[in-house]
Order: structure tokens, then C-alpha cells, then sequence
């Protein structure tokens, strides 16, 4: 069994997370339930924070908050130093509320609505990746109306794919992010915005992939950005001071992932940009990351309570907890694998192979193929590893079904940082019109 960060089996038999024991925190807080190792988050961000000190660079590391975006974490991530990605005015209100530093929070996504864009400018936050000439043009009127002059990163799509341990250096144009860098859409938006009057290009953004394991992508990133950078300076005259690589770092979530430490990753990066810059005639870039499930992913652990079962002789036994598709979709969407144990009895050695199966109404909801469980009884847990990063992001409420409470664990404590949904919560947006309750009366 392979347990993250502060995760042991206590004298109990019993998982332990934080000092808490989870039978604890189930009786307490209820199940399904989110629990997020705090201190394991706040290792990981050291270590990129480290990693970078290390390498004399200038930096940001900006947490990919989409990963996991709750107050309580954006309030994490300001206390590391941290800077902030957010994707809609949803995430980029919840760093609002939870009083994120604004000059630290940069904006993406490929589609920022005007309404997006103002409330961002009102706010005065640090940067905009902009994805496209529509943005461009949208981004430079709206800033005028407002006298302002903001911040931008272009985001090019370097035609480097990584993906786990496969990558390709040709071939990603077709995507729907970014300006090409291959068929010079990259170098007409950079030429573009540098003739839009409230626009200050910071520098380019790209973004290769998610768990990725291997650095060579990364290498292979850097070096086109960098070409690019030389040859923008030689051909516009204009110096790229931000070089950001994105996020993609990827996590051990089941045996035979092989992720490498941040240190390797970070390395890699601030290697292969002072090895393209050695000799530039120009400072060396400040270079940005974009971490998002290696800051959370294996921190998180969704507990439930085992429900009922059915043994198909010769085919197969599911087992049915609490929870499912709801508060992890990732299988369902990707054939996610996960890690699990029966969190009351982990020290009792597996007698049987099970499938675990969400609650929906949906043959596709389910949480895990082929598991080693002792006899799993009605009311037992099960602890499932490393849901820190997409699943409470992602959760939903299909079937109508309340999305669970999350809580930050450390040194013993437990702190509910989400509260579990109420049923008032699920009716809550519902509105019956008046013309539907007449016709109900006439009846
Ligand atoms: C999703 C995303 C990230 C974070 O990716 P992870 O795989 O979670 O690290 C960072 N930057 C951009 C632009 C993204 O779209």
C-alpha cells in the first residue's frame, strides 16, 4: 500500500491522515468526504519555491487553481507566496474573497466573456494570458474604456505535446488553445499587440500537457519559446521579460506512475533556459509555472462508507459506496485509476477482488476496477487516494446528489474549509413559475 505525505495506519488498523484518524473524521464530518493533507500541500509548494531559489532564476509559481479552487486553498497558496491561475470570474471570485493578493493573479482561459474581462480589470489583477485576436482587440477596447493599461502574456501553442511518458514535437497545432507558434500565428499576435495602445506584453505562455512525467517536453518547450523570444527581439525589438511554461507536472496515483521530484521537473526548465540564453545580450527572463494537480492531486483522500454489494458468480462483485461520478467524475471521463483501502481495516490482508461502483444512475459510474479488499461489510470505509486535484473541481450534482464536505487536516486538527451541501442547497436556484402553480391548482 503506498501512503502520501503524513498517511499512516495508526496502532487502530485504522488510516490516519493529518494525526486524524479517519473513523474520527468520518463520524464527525459525515462521508463522503474530502480530506486534504494541508501539510503535504504545503510541502509541495516549497519544494517548487525551493527548486526555483536553487536556480537563481527570478520566478513565479502560480497554483493552477482550477485543480482545486476553495477560499481556504487560495488562502494556502497566498501564505506560500504563491501566485494564483484562475479560468472565470467563479475562481477568480473565490481568490477575491479570500483576499488573494490581485498582483499575483493572472487570468486565462480561451473564451474570457466582456463581463470577465471588466470585473479582472476592475480588480487590477497582475496579468492576462491571452488566447486569441479576438481577445486582443476585446481586451485592448475594454481597457481603454477604463483608462487602463494591463499586463498580457501571449499564449503560443509551441507544437511540443507531452503527455505522461509520450510526447510529439509536431502535429498540435490543431488545438484550441493558443497562437500557433509553427505557422507564424505567434508572431502576428505579438505584432499585433504591440500596436493596441493599453496593452504591456510581459512575455509568451505555453502549457504542453498534464502528467507528464518525463522532462524532455519540457526541454523541448523551452527551446522553441526561446527561439522565438531571440528571434521576436531581433525582428520587433521587443524583449520578452516572462517566459511562462505552464503547468502538466504530473503524480503517482497508481503503481507504475512514475512522476519525477519538482526539483527535476524545475531543474529542467531553468536548465534549458539559461543553456538557449548563455549568450544573449539581454537579462535573462523571469520564468513563471503553472502547477495545478501536483500541488493538490496526492493530498487529497475522498472517504466513504461502503453500502451494499452484488457477487455476479464467475464475473465479478461490486461494491457500492456513498459517493461516485459525482464527487470523482475522472473515471468515468478518462479511465482514471485510483488506489484504495478500507480505511477501518487496513491492516487486514485482501481476501477478494471487488469493483467499486458510485451510487448514480449511469452503468459508466464507477470509481474502480479490480480492487484487493479484505470482505468489505455495510458501514465499512473506503479511503481513495490522491482525489486532491479534479474531483472537487469537478464534482457535480447529478442525480441531485449533495456535493460532500471538504476538510483541512494537519498536526491532529480537522477544519471543515466546505461545508457539506443541504438538501435546501439542491433546491435553492429552483423557481417554480406562477403559470405552473396556477395549473396545478386548477386540477
Ligand atoms: C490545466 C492547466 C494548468 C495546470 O495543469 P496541471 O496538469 O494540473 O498541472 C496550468 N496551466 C494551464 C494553462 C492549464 O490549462
Amino acid at each position: 500500500m503506498y501512503l502520501h505525505g503524513t498517511s499512516k495506519i495508526n496502532a487502530n488498523g485504522h488510516l490516519e491522515i493529518g494525526g486524524n484518524d479517519v473513523t474520527d473524521l468520518a463520524k464527525e464530518f459525515g462521508t463522503p468526504l474530502y480530506i486534504v493533507d494541508e501539510s503535504l500541500v504545503r510541502q509541495r509548494a516549497r519544494e517548487y519555491v525551493e527548486a526555483f531559489k536553487a536556480s537563481g532564476l527570478k520566478f513565479q509559481v502560480a497554483y493552477a487553481s482550477k485543480a482545486f479552487s476553495v477560499m481556504a486553498m487560495c488562502v494556502i497558496a497566498e501564505q506560500e507566496g504563491l501566485s494564483l491561475d484562475v479560468v472565470s470570474d467563479g475562481e477568480l471570485f473565490t481568490a477575491l474573497q479570500a483576499g488573494f493578493p490581485v498582483e499575483r493573479i493572472h487570468f486565462h482561459g480561451n473564451n474570457k466573456t466582456p463581463d470577465e474581462i471588466n470585473m479582472a480589470l476592475d480588480a487590477g489583477i497582475g496579468c492576462f494570458v491571452v488566447d486569441n485576436f479576438d481577445e486582443l482587440a476585446l481586451l485592448n477596447a475594454l481597457a481603454g474604456d477604463k483608462g487602463k493599461k494591463v499586463n498580457v502574456l501571449l499564449r503560443i501553442t509551441p507544437g511540443v505535446e507531452a503527455h505522461t511518458h509520450d510526447y510529439i514535437s509536431t502535429g498540435q497545432q490543431d488545438s484550441k488553445f493558443g497562437f500557433d507558434l509553427g505557422n507564424g500565428a505567434a508572431k502576428q499576435a505579438i505584432e499585433e499587440a504591440m500596436k493596441l495602445d493599453n496593452l504591456v506584453i510581459l512575455g509568451v505562455h505555453s502549457h504542453i500537457g498534464s502528467q507528464i512525467f518525463e522532462v524532455e517536453g519540457f526541454r523541448m518547450a523551452v527551446d522553441k519559446v526561446a527561439q522565438f523570444a531571440v528571434s521576436i527581439r531581433a525582428e520587433l525589438g521587443l524583449t520578452f521579460k516572462v517566459i511562462n511554461l505552464g503547468g502538466g507536472f504530473g503524480i503517482r496515483y497508481v503503481e507504475g506512475d512514475t512522476p519525477l521530484p519538482v526539483s527535476e521537473y524545475v531543474g529542467a526548465i531553468t536548465d534549458a533556459i539559461k543553456a538557449n540564453f548563455a549568450n544573449a545580450e539581454f537579462p535573462l527572463p523571469e520564468i513563471w509555472v503553472e502547477p495545478g494537480r501536483s500541488m493538490v492531486g496526492d493530498a487529497g483522500t475522498t472517504l466513504y462508507t461502503v453500502g451494499t454489494s452484488k457477487n455476479i458468480p464467475g464475473v465479478r462483485k461490486y461494491i457500492a459506496v456513498d459517493g461516485g461520478m459525482t464527487d470523482n467524475p475522472r473515471p468515468a471521463l478518462y479511465q482514471s485509476r485510483y488506489e484504495a483501502v478500507l480505511a477501518n481495516r487496513a491492516n487486514e490482508a485482501a481476501e477478494e477482488t471487488v469493483s467499486i461502483a458510485g451510487k448514480c444512475c449511469e452503468s459508466g459510474d464507477m470509481l474502480i476496477w479490480d480492487l484487493e479488499l479484505p470482505k468489505a461489510d455495510n458501514g465499512d470505509l473506503l479511503a481513495v487516494f490522491c482525489t486532491g486535484a479534479y474531483n472537487y473541481a469537478m464534482a457535480s450534482n447529478y442525480n441531485r446528489i449533495r456535493r460532500p464536505a471538504v476538510v483541512f487536516v494537519k498536526d491532529g486538527q480537522a477544519d471543515l474549509v466546505v461545508k457539506r451541501e443541504s438538501l435546501d442547497n439542491i433546491v435553492c436556484n429552483d423557481v417554480i413559475p406562477a403559470r405552473l402553480q396556477k395549473s396545478t391548482l386548477a386540477k
